[in-house]
């Protein structure tokens, strides 16, 4: 895509120019820097709302076998698979006051995860448990967290709002040297960084952004104290107030419909419509969970990505909104001129009927019109929600277009859109989180490999690595990230193949007596000219794409060529994984010991 048109004016003609022309709107020059990181003068936004902030701790010294950064999922699952493998000595650190990760900190008024709960909610068949919802809230993923942190018995191993200030190899003793910022001193053998994927909150740089005098917080640190409510609750204390929310985003598509029931007006700030399918939620049918055999749950999971990277099983176990829009893969170079034209008609029928399903629902056409998305279903991360665009028919709800610019400037009474204010009293950001900035800077602090070389610099021309897990110069450090390693639609796939693929290593590397296992440079080399070839499948598409985090806002970043995803199907990406370690002996790995 785009391919040659052989007619005239056809509805594909127009939507392909209208796609060009949506795509040069909101080009601009500062790719990622349009954004701002919280800290310094925006360090408050990212103060943590929900722990107690008079802890307090003795810290701690000690030896341990692994040092797990992150209490997500990712971190949550190596201590599983570790344990799995009994590998018992293990810490894990994270800054959140408990497990969970995302659904720790996400707990905006209508969170929930939009993939279905018994492909997403990982441990199913080992906890018992099950979702009470095809679809589930964010309260009930987050009591999971906690249900295997309590399962698994991972509570004692945590150190909670507790952040790795340093962690540096050392070595004559061939171990990690890790300090926090309780002045813990903790030295392991094995460093797993299971954070940063979608964890550090951007704000835009809006001018004027730092004068806005009512409240302003990012949608992963909802204010209930401000809003009233809770989760579960109406937030009663937004009946008197104008809201305003910047972002249209996954997650504003939830917050909207929220917000529209309780505020006295919410001004909702778009630069680019989401493409937002049917959800069609429903309660768990507890005779057909009851009726699952052993082994469900792997094979449901591997189903669904099957069927939303184009690889089309023989019987499509899901069957909702993902999979309709996904079944087929209409971004990688097709093999005939024919086929490509097939695949663009594909993909435009897809993103059509999402376009038709706005005007069906949305009254006013004008604000139907602007709802409308205009780019490819790869462009951005498709979303599927039935509250939202039946929000924009209520009277307190007001759709402010910025026609692709964004927001122009903050005044410290409210949001200025081709010159007019729009006064509001609550400023909620859903702006995203960083996702293709330098794992070193959303980790939160820089490793420390071989001959003290930070990461930061022996990558300063972007990532090195085998299969995103493995580093040269960084010994016994387990990387759990998207950069150059999988991504797919359900992250917990990707998430739970990491995890047990980290926690082999590590405990294959204690069996055999292997003391350190870095990779090779030349197998960097290789496995980079792999994602090379498989970003060159789909580069053409995401060029003609809007700007958005999947390609890095379009911006010229020279680290760009190398802090790749695999792009390729997450199963493919599992091969590789799963063909390392068949073929024995850490092929593209150097061991020590
Ligand atoms: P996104 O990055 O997807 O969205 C950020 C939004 O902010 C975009 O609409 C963006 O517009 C807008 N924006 C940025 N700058 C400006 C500006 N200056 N003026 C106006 N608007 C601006 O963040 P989300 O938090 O919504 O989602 C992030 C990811 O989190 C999702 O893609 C998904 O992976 C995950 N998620 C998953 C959910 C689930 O159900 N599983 C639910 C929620 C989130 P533009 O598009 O033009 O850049």
């Amino acid at each position: 895509m785009p391919q040659q048109d052989s007619g005239n004016s056809t509805p594909l003609a127009e939507a392909r120019d209208r796609y060009q022309q949506e795509r040069q709107k909101r080009l601009r020059t500062d790719g990622m820097d349009q954004f701002v990181e919280l800290k310094g003068d925006y360090s408050e936004y990212d103060r943590d709302p929900y722990a107690d902030s008079d802890f307090t701790r003795e810290p701690i010294t000690e030896q341990t076998e692994v040092v797990i950064v992150g209490a997500g999922f990712a971190g949550m699952l190596t201590a599983v698979n570790l344990l799995k493998r009994g590998v018992t000595d293990f810490r894990i650190i994270d800054k959140a006051g408990d497990f969970g990760g995302t659904w720790y900190w996400n707990r905006y008024p209508g969170c929930m995860c939009d993939v279905e709960s018994y492909t997403y909610l990982p441990l199913l068949e080992e906890t018992g448990y099950m979702p009470t919802m095809k679809y589930a809230g964010a309260p009930e993923i987050f009591a999971h967290c906690q249900r295997i942190g309590e399962q698994f018995d991972l509570y004692p191993r945590a150190l909670f709002q507790t952040e790795v200030a340093t962690a540096e190899w050392d070595d004559s003793t061939s171990n990690w040297q890790v300090v926090t910022s309780r002045g813990d001193h903790i030295s392991s053998r094995f460093l797993v960084t299971a954070g940063g994927i979608l964890s550090k909150a951007k704000l835009p740089g809006i001018p004027g952004i730092e004068t806005f005098a009512g409240k302003a917080f990012h949608t992963s640190r909802w204010d209930y104290n401000f809003t009233g409510g809770s989760p579960t609750e109406t937030m009663d204390k937004l009946k008197d107030k104008r809201v305003g929310i910047i972002g249209t985003g996954a997650t504003a598509v939830q917050v909207v419909p929220r917000l529209a029931e309780t505020a006295k007006e919410v001004f909702v700030f778009q630069r680019t419509p989401s493409a937002v399918g049917e959800r069609n939620n429903g309660p768990t049918d507890a005779e057909w969970y009851a009726s699952l055999q052993p082994g469900w749950q792997a094979e449901r999971i591997r189903n669904f990505t099957q069927a939303v990277t184009g690889k089309k099983p023989e019987q499509n176990l899901v069957a909702d909104g993902w999979t309709e829009v996904m079944w087929e893969d209409t971004q990688s170079v097709a093999a005939t001129p024919e086929q490509a034209e097939a695949l663009e008609q594909s993909d435009f029928d897809t993103m059509e009927a999402l376009r038709q399903r706005v005007a069906r629902i949305v009254e006013d056409p004008e604000t139907a019109d602007k709802l409308m998305p205009w780019y490819g279903k790869h462009c951005k991360r498709v979303c599927f929600h039935d509250e939202y665009l039946p929000a924009f028919n209520k009277d307190n709800v007001h759709l402010v277009d910025t026609d692709g610019r964004g927001v122009e400037s903050v005044t410290p009474t409210g949001l200025v859109v081709n010159g007019v204010e729009y006064p509001i009293d609550v400023l909620v950001f859903a702006s995203g989180f960083e996702v293709t900035t330098d794992l070193n800077q959303r980790l939160g602090f820089d490793p420390v490999g071989r001959n003290g070389v930070a990461m930061s610099e022996r990558w300063n021309d972007g990532a090195h690595t085998l299969h995103g897990v493995l580093a040269a110069d960084f010994p016994n450090m387990l990387m759990i990230s998207i950069v150059q390693a999988g991504f797919g639609t359900n992250f917990l796939h990707f998430l739970s193949e990491s995890a047990n693929h980290v926690s082999w290593v590590i405990s294959r590397c204690i069996e055999d007596g292997i003391t350190s296992i870095e990779a090779t440079p030349e197998a960097e080399e290789a496995w980079h000219r792999t994602l090379i070839e498989e970003a060159m499948q789909i580069a053409g598409y995401s060029m003609s794409c809007t700007p958005g985090y999947y390609n890095s806002e379009q911006g010229q970043n020279p680290k760009a060529r190398r802090n790749l995803t695999y792009t390729g199907s997450l199963l493919d990406y599992v091969g590789y994984l799963e063909r390392w370690r068949d073929e024995e002996g850490f092929p593209g790995a150097k061991l020590n010991g």
